[in-house]
């Protein structure tokens, strides 16, 4: 039994135009009259996975003294795009699903009609945790046709978080929780579609493109437009319980704005849907410390280190971004490692009770740099609490994660999901949970176990009559026992993990 049980990942349930010409190819031209004609959008991006130097992977102290290499972000190479028009009147219209290749298409052609479609107030961008993906195309942008050639900014734009939690019944008068939910379980929750993960971390400057990854890339961009119309419907029928107003011919209100709907009296569904929309809906502003990638600014951030504005953008940069340093894509052996900060060391017990490496620091007060040294040194993520620890700008983004939850199941299930862990009823109970070590090869018998434990640990006699197997600490030697204790150990994280038998 296994966690990631095969199940077929989704392609979407259209034709897909892969656009690899200027304005003169027929898909280009059809992109360009979709997205004129496109009420709602769904945008996604993909890019090739930066590696690090060595100098920053040994030592961050050192990595910070130095001269860096000039730092850039990674380069766009393909851009997804979902374009779905306007409903006339009945069920959703059609959409059209593109996957812009980046590296064929002239820049040129499309900086104009991107930017025209960020901007355009009527048109309602969606997409997923998309500013990450912004900041990396608007310096492919710039890269290749001049600074000036990058956006700023995406408006109306709705994460299809927002979306997810206003589907869940989230009062909307309330702060939204902070996101931790993937896209790939609110799109496995909400449409009961699995996205492959597997391609996730592929080439994607590799041509050409395999249909798996032409596929996998524009499920990203597409589902994101089925969450929204669960959005919409959803909108729809609470829209009809409110007192509704006159309607003009072509259905919306006389006086349509936005502040319609705060007067009682005035309201109808496309104001109820417009109001709906904007309270979930934000819009993505590009910063000039934005557009910089991450060393440069770190003189800045310290410069601004009392400034209240400073503290607000960095409680935005505690998501966790990136490829795992345990990810082979990116130099690691695919073994996902963790380091947990001494607040949530009880976080470090359950995730070695799930078979994950969990290590806790080697002294109980440890100076950040320790932390940090341990990180890179170990290809860790570290895990904290600390929000003070974020402040480290040598550490990467995708190296340290600010865990959000504060009762330990919470944690666990909080970091599976937002790293996409795999566990397995065979790797539970695979580490010791005391000192994350692993266990001798072959249990040992009940004498061989007694012999072990003397002087050292007691083992309780009512165990001496059953015929149980003990397994012993390679590092520790810790002595475990099937007892209760574990199954119910077993049960717990069977639940936690979601694991179904
Ligand atoms: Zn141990």
């Amino acid at each position: 039994m296994d966690a990631a049980a095969p199940k077929p990942p989704a392609s979407p349930p259209l034709a897909v135009h892969l656009v690899t010409g200027g304005g003169s190819s027929p898909e280009h031209a059809l992109l360009l009259r979709s997205l004129a004609a496109a009420r709602v959008v769904a945008l996604d991006a993909e890019w090739k996975p930066r590696r690090r130097g060595p100098a920053v992977a040994d030592d961050p102290s050192a990595a910070a003294a130095a001269t860096p290499p000039p730092p850039q972000f990674p380069t766009v190479t393909l851009l997804q795009v979902a374009c779905r028009g306007d409903g006339d009147g009945g069920g959703a219209a059609a959409a059209e699903v593109f996957v812009v290749d980046l590296l064929a298409v002239p820049l040129a052609e499309l900086r104009e009609p991107l930017r025209e479609l960020f901007e355009r107030p009527e048109v309602l961008k969606l997409g997923f945790r998309f500013k990450q993906d912004l900041v990396y195309l608007s310096a492919t942008f710039a890269a290749a046709l001049g600074s000036s050639a990058g956006f700023e900014r995406v408006e109306p734009f709705l994460d299809v978080t927002n979306a997810y939690y206003y589907l869940k019944g989230h009062d909307m008068q309330k702060r939204l929780p902070r996101e931790t939910k993937s896209l790939a379980t609110i799109c496995e929750e909400l449409l009961g579609v699995y996205l492959s993960k597997e391609l996730q971390c592929s080439d994607w400057s590799y041509r050409p493109l395999s249909e798996g990854q032409i596929q996998y890339a524009a499920s990203d961009a597409y589902y994101l437009l089925d969450i929204f119309d669960l959005f919409h419907q959803k909108i729809r029928t609470e829209g009809k319980c409110l007192p509704t107003n006159e309607l003009t011919s072509d259905g919306h209100c006389p006086q349509r704005d936005a502040e319609c709907s705060s007067s009682e009296d005035a309201v109808c569904f496309d104001d109820y849907f417009t109001s709906v929309v904007m309270k979930y809906a934000e819009k993505i502003l590009l910063t000039e410390s934005d557009t910089k990638p991450r060393s440069s600014r770190r003189k800045e951030k310290q410069k601004l280190a009392t400034n209240a504005k400073c503290e607000e953008k960095f409680e935005g940069s505690t998501e966790w971004q990136g490829l795992p340093p345990w990810d082979p894509s990116a130099g690691g052996d695919g073994c996902p490692k963790f380091l947990c900060d001494v607040m949530i060391e009880g976080l470090a017990k359950h995730l070695r009770c799930v078979g994950i490496d969990a290590a806790t620091p080697s002294s109980r007060k440890p100076e950040p740099r320790e932390l940090l040294n341990q990180t890179y040194k170990e290809r860790r993520v570290l895990l904290t609490r600390d929000v003070k620890l974020l402040k480290y700008q040598y550490l990467a983004s995708n190296q340290v994660y600010r865990v959000k939850s504060l009762l330990k199941h919470d944690q666990l299930a909080e970091v599976i999901d937002t790293f996409q862990l795999k566990i397995s009823e065979d790797k539970l109970m695979s580490r010791c949970t005391k000192c994350n070590g692993r266990f001798i090869q072959k249990p040992l018998t009940l004498d061989e176990a007694i012999e072990a434990s003397k002087g050292f640990q007691i083992i309780p006699s009512c165990l001496f009559k059953r015929n149980l197997e003990f397994w012993k600490c390679t590092d520790c030697n810790q002595l475990y026992w099937e007892g209760t204790q574990y199954h119910n150990a077993v049960q717990k994280f069977l639940s936690v993990c979601n694991i179904s038998d």
